[in-house]
């Protein structure tokens, strides 16, 4: 099985399940004139965590790591109009997009967006969130996910992206974002707050998966 083939698999169920969103494009299309990496959740990834939010009538989501605010559209359209999503970006230039990409979606009533690091603003925040993504520097994970057990309340759900990475996670030598899989990994295995599963994915992103974990 090859990348393009699982790409051609992403694209056959986008177009049936996911028809062009003249919004979520625009705000692709925005990041990506600005420069921004495209490491954005695909677009039937964003679907995911937009229907896992409804599934669990999410009031309150957090979001660690916001890029260009495509993830953050997803999820603040799950929300009920009185709902609020708050999303961490340490830098500036894309904060400046997510921001606009935000406006430009009608959504600035919904979402706040904290510029700067994420464990500098997680203390300042107060919970409880229904639900949390955890998507941003992957060293950080275990803090993140500390911080995601504080704020947060039983039935609430944690997601954290980009767990497997092509397999690097089984690497015990592997580079420090994988490291901060494998450590999260212990972490959950005695932590009995949660209950977690890890999820691997195929598609237009390559190989690599979640961790869904549901607060006890
Ligand atoms: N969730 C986004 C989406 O799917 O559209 C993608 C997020 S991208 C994978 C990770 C983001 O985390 C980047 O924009 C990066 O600047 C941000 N980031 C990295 N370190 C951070 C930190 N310490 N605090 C907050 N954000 C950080």
């Amino acid at each position: 099985m090859s990348k393009a083939l699982w790409a051609d698999v992403d694209s056959y169920f986008a177009a049936a399940l996911m028809p062009a969103d003249p919004i979520l494009d625009a705000a692709l299309a925005a990041s990506a004139a600005a420069g921004l990496p495209a490491i954005n959740v695909a677009p039937n990834q964003g679907k995911l965590l937009h229907l896992m939010a409804r599934m669990c009538g999410a009031r309150r989501i957090l979001e660690i790591g916001t890029l260009g605010a495509y993830s953050t559209l997803w999820l603040a359209r799950a929300l009920p109009a009185d709902g609020q999503l708050v999303t961490l970006e340490a830098d500036p230039a894309h904060a400046k997009v997510a921001r606009a990409n935000i406006a430009m979606a009608g959504l600035d009533g919904v979402v706040r967006l904290h510029e700067g690091k994420a464990l500098d603003t997680l203390p300042t925040l107060r919970g409880p969130f229904d639900f949390v993504f955890i998507d941003a520097d992957k060293p950080s994970n275990p803090d993140y996910f500390a911080w995601a057990l504080k704020l947060t309340r039983p039935g609430s759900v944690i997601i954290v992206d980009n767990v497997v990475r092509d397999g690097k996670v089984l690497d015990p030598e592997a580079e420090a974002k994988v490291q901060g899989v494998r450590r999260l990994a212990e972490m959950l295995a005695t932590e009995p707050r949660v209950s977690a599963t890890a999820l691997q994915t195929v598609g237009g992103k390559g190989w690599d998966g979640f961790i869904l974990a549901v607060v006890n």
